[in-house]
């Protein structure tokens, strides 16, 4: 089983710690990485090298900001620019015509062209409020026929017969004819598709496409196509003049990768995404989600957006320019480093980011131990006078006393939080400044 590209990259880091910069030396191997997640997802060849290049331009001397490595930083770069491509220009179907409004259904046999159809049906029949008449053009099979009547009676539009004596040009125009007389908002136009492509299909096809003069022209591929839809995008948007893509099937367990290479050859936004069999299972394309997916990883991106957010970086320069000045670290001090990790969302609001599988071994309940952990130090801390937290040596028995009664936990975790301190302190006068947050880090595991 492949492991996502986030755990890829952490391990490629490691062989390479201490750069902190992306660089041409190390973005090669983190490219490498990159580029076999998304041959694994099924991303075309040719696209994945496009996409590549794109990003290495983009991450050439990208600022690696606070805890963040080269390898997260690069990670959100990809997955912004994945979304970006294949999000752009997505909207709902554009009905702006008179009507009635021909949307034509392209696309292999298989691909579920009939089913989407029909949930197309449903989604302007309840969420556009319109009047929608479908009509199967398929004339080689009249069981798809028969199967387009029954969905469109579930899906609550009107069905116009047809059969396999027809020319399908016949039956396209006979459709519209009755869709215009009869006031429809919407003609959806289910065609006959092929295993492979070929020339008779493509011809017919354009045809229809010549007498309808169709608004919309959607080309409906299967997620799971893979590493071939490139060929069946590439042949249908050179026949159609293609404005929108449905990826099917979605619900399966492939990455998806197609969507990348169908939205890269035919240059059309992928409108809608196929969840399900059943005829509500349609949703409007989410590309940010889908990166994830190709990607095989959580959110990586609202992640590192956290960390920037969180860590104030003007803070943690202050800390480092007393500690190299040479003045004691004090309690105050650690006070401030608490609530700075504090400040980065909280442990456990980090964890849900990450991808599930890293998230599960994280274990949520070391996670919440953590968090307690913080919230008792800082308690403790609290219950120091001023002059405590400066000159932590004040602090005897029986002051242990006062401030564990005060803090309600026991003299012991006193003793522990002071002993956490003092091995900060120490540490804080080897490193005089460097390394602040590698160390904050050390703290929170
Ligand atoms: P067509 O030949 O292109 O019209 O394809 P169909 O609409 O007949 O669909 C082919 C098969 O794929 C059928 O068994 C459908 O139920 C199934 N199918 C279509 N869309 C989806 C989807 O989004 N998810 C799942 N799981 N199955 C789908």
């Amino acid at each position: 089983m492949a492991s996502n590209l986030t755990e890829r990259l952490s391990r490629l880091i490691k062989t390479m710690r201490g750069q902190t910069r992306i660089s041409e030396d190390n973005v090669q191997d983190m490219l490498r990485e990159v580029r076999m997640a998304l041959l694994e997802a099924d991303v075309a060849l040719p696209v994945v090298r496009d996409f590549i290049a794109r990003v290495k331009e983009k991450a050439l001397g990208a600022e690696v900001v606070g805890s963040l490595t080269p390898g997260q930083v690069l990670v959100s770069i990809v997955q912004k620019e994945l979304a970006a491509t294949m999000g752009e220009g997505v909207a709902d179907l554009n009905l702006a015509t008179q009507p009635p409004a021909v949307v034509l259904m392209a696309g292999l046999q298989g691909a579920g062209k009939t089913t989407t159809t029909a949930k197309l049906a449903k989604h302007l029949v309840e969420k556009r409020r319109k009047k929608v008449l479908t009509v199967s053009a398929d004339v080689y099979r009249p069981a798809a026929i028969e199967q387009l009547k029954t969905v469109t009676g579930q899906a609550g539009a009107e069905w116009f017969p047809s059969d396999g004596t027809q020319k399908p040009r016949d039956i396209a125009a006979a459709a519209y004819e009755y869709a215009r007389k009869h006031y429809f908002d919407v003609l959806l136009v289910d065609t006959a598709g092929r295993l492979a492509i070929d020339e008779a299909l493509m011809a017919e096809i354009k045809e229809l496409h010549g007498v309808l003069k169709p608004i919309e022209t959607l080309f409906v591929v299967d997620a799971m196509q893979g590493q071939d839809a490139i060929n069946t995008a590439k042949a249908f948007s050179e026949a159609l003049p293609l404005t929108g893509v449905v990826l099917t099937k979605l619900d399966g367990d492939s990455r998806g990768g197609a969507a990348l290479s169908v939205r890269q050859i035919t240059g059309a936004p992928i409108k809608f995404a196929g969840v399900s069999e059943k005829i509500d299972g349609l949703e409007v394309f989410d590309a940010d989600r889908h990166a994830g997916r190709v990607l095989g990883m959580g959110d990586i991106v609202a992640l590192v957006e956290e960390v920037q957010k969180g860590v104030d970086l003007e803070a943690a320069q202050k800390l480092a320019e007393k500690v190299k000045s040479g003045v004691e670290f004090d309690l105050n001090d650690f006070l401030a480093q608490i609530s700075q990790m504090k400040k980065m969302g909280g442990l456990s609001s980090l964890i849900d980011k990450l991808p599930s599988e890293i998230a599960a071994k994280a274990g949520q309940a070391d996670m919440d131990k953590a968090e307690r952990d913080v919230r008792r130090m800082e308690g403790i801390i609290n219950s120091m006078t001023p002059a405590e937290r400066r000159k932590p040596d004040l602090i005897k028995a029986s002051r242990k006393r006062r401030i564990a009664t005060g803090a309600g936990v026991q003299v012991q975790d006193v003793n522990r939080l002071l002993n956490q301190f003092e091995q900060m302190q120490t540490m804080m006068k080897k490193m005089r400044g460097g390394g602040l947050f590698k160390m904050m880090k050390r703290m929170g595991g």
